[in-house]
């Protein structure tokens, strides 16, 4: 096993691979930039190297940097997290040739599912149900507008290179798709630097469905079961849960043979996802391959027992699965709700300060995994996500009551959050009845939650005069110094 790793992240998924790294008694190398100095990942971290400056580019995203420090402080293994470098098969492969273990799967690998169209061209044949698509050259109008017409409206128009629901455009009518097309294009050169674009059936309501894989160098490959992640934002996942309320045995076996079909065309080794839209007649397709940890893996931790990092490390070790098919198990229900620095009311802009308060909930089958601690700067440099707020219970109402509990018991000051909004999805009639799909959030009214103050003047009279003491001095002067109710009120100002 490893006895030094390198985490080349930061935030809640670098304090998350500490824990388990520690656990192992394998010692937790963090980085950091300059506006991390003082993170929660930097303190909860065995060692800490400074990466000089504040932009990704500079910092987390700086293979020769972090490759540099990896041989300086003596780390045999690298462990990505998600985003940054972790789907950068460039990386993987500089890590093999500098002799440190990337934790991933197969540089080959990561590179064809980087590509989706390359990705559905993998896995043609190989028994995974993809959606009816064209990778034709689009930017010939005519052939672009055949293919759709073929396809049938409406369609999608994506990124080869996406990710992050970037590069992406609905098309319902033939006159709309050029422009369409063109969009998404000049979208995708920005974001990616890659312009290419192909063009896919969409699928109206769709939900979005996703398997755990996980494969060794020994040829085990098995399948932890499903994720649904519907609830999305700008195609941006914000609530996940397990099992999905749609899936019964029949679709689980199947889904779940597919997933593990895919995982052995890929000779796949490590952790991954196999994602899947899954129509409300119960078609299912495949939408990509993560190759790396997700976000949303701690509830498949919780609902199936397992720790995928501890899994992951092994596998990098060369060692097989710690579990087989057969010994894995759904037990009970888990979701997670992503708590973000962001303002519902304010179209979702991001908040940034210092954090007052950050009080988290405790109590049983509640999780929380945090970037942050009281004191803490939300800055503008990183993604605004504070922490992941994760919950078990027998069934599925049990786990949305812990879950609503939960999030109301989350506090935090400084900075404006989502938790009210989450709130507000987690008491919707259709989110109790398990009736999701992609477009849950528009279509119930909630992706613009109102401004959340409070106007009532009785109240805030109310709630001064419950402050005040029960004498106060009158209005005046003492000693030099104002009185009145307002000094005697302390922190209450009129304003
Ligand atoms: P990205 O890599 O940008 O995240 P994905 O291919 O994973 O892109 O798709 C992100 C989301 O976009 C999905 O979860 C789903 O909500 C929506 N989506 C993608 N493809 C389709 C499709 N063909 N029909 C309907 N929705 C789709």
């Amino acid at each position: 096993m490893f006895k030094k790793v390198l985490i080349a992240n930061r935030g809640e998924i670098a304090v998350r691979v500490s824990q388990t790294l520690q656990e192992m008694g394998i010692t937790a190398l963090a980085v950091f930039s300059d506006a991390d100095r003082k993170a929660l990942h930097v303190m909860r971290a065995d060692e800490a190297h400074r990466l000089p400056g504040a932009a990704p580019g500079e910092t987390y995203l700086d293979q020769k940097q972090i490759l540099a420090a990896a041989k300086e402080h003596g780390a045999d293994a690298i462990h990505p997290g998600y985003g940054f470098l972790s789907e950068n098969a460039g990386f993987a492969r500089a890590c093999a040739e500098a002799g440190v273990t990337f934790i991933g799967p197969q540089p080959e690998v990561i590179e064809a599912m980087g590509d989706k169209i390359v990705a559905k061209k993998t896995l043609d044949g190989s028994g995974v149900p993809t959606i009816p698509s064209w990778e034709g050259d689009a930017t010939d109008p005519k052939a672009l507008a055949a293919a759709a017409e073929e396809i049938g409206y409406p369609v999608l128009i994506k990124a080869a290179a996406g990710g992050g629901g970037k590069g992406m455009r609905i098309v319902r009518e033939p006159a709309e798709i050029t422009a369409a097309m063109e969009a998404a294009s000049r979208e995708a050169m920005n974001a990616f630097g890659d312009a290419r674009v192909f063009v896919e059936k969409y699928i109206d309501r769709p939900r979005h469905v996703e398997f755990q894989i996980f494969g060794d160098r020994h040829g085990n490959v098995v399948h932890l079961f499903e994720r649904e992640c519907s609830i999305q934002r700008r195609y941006q996942k914000i609530v996940e849960e397990t099992p999905s309320p749609a899936l019964d045995e029949a679709l689980r076996a199947k889904m779940g043979e597919a997933a593990v079909a895919a995982a052995k065309a890929l000779n796949y080794e490590g952790a991954g996802t196999v994602e899947f839209i899954l129509a409300p007649d119960g078609k299912f397709f495949f939408l990509e391959v993560n190759t790396r940890l997700q976000v949303e893996h701690p509830v498949t931790e919780m609902v199936a027992g397992q720790d995928l990092v501890r899994a992951q490390l092994l596998v990098a070790a060369g060692e097989p699965l710690p579990f087989s098919q057969e010994s894995l198990r759904q037990s009970g229900h888990a979701m997670e709700c992503r708590i973000y620095a962001e303002d519902p009311a304010r179209g979702f802009l991001p908040s940034t300060g210092r954090l007052a308060q950050f009080s988290t909930p405790q109590g049983a089958h509640v999780r929380v995994d945090a970037s942050v601690r009281r004191g803490s700067e939300v800055s503008v440099h990183y993604d605004p996500m504070l922490a992941k707020l994760v919950v078990w219970g027998t069934d599925r109402e049990e786990a949305r009551q812990r879950m609503a509990w939960a999030l109301r018991r989350f506090a935090v000051l400084g900075v404006t959050t989502n938790i009210e909004f989450l709130t507000q999805v987690c008491d919707h009639p259709a989110f109790i009845a398990g009736d999701l799909h992609t477009h849950f959030l528009e279509d119930h009214g909630l992706a613009l939650a109102p401004p959340d103050t409070l106007e009532d003047p009785v109240a805030i009279a109310a709630g001064l005069v419950a402050r005040a003491p029960r004498e106060a001095a009158p209005s005046g002067e003492k000693d030099g110094k104002p009185t009145g109710p307002w000094q005697a009120a302390q922190r209450w100002r009129n304003v």
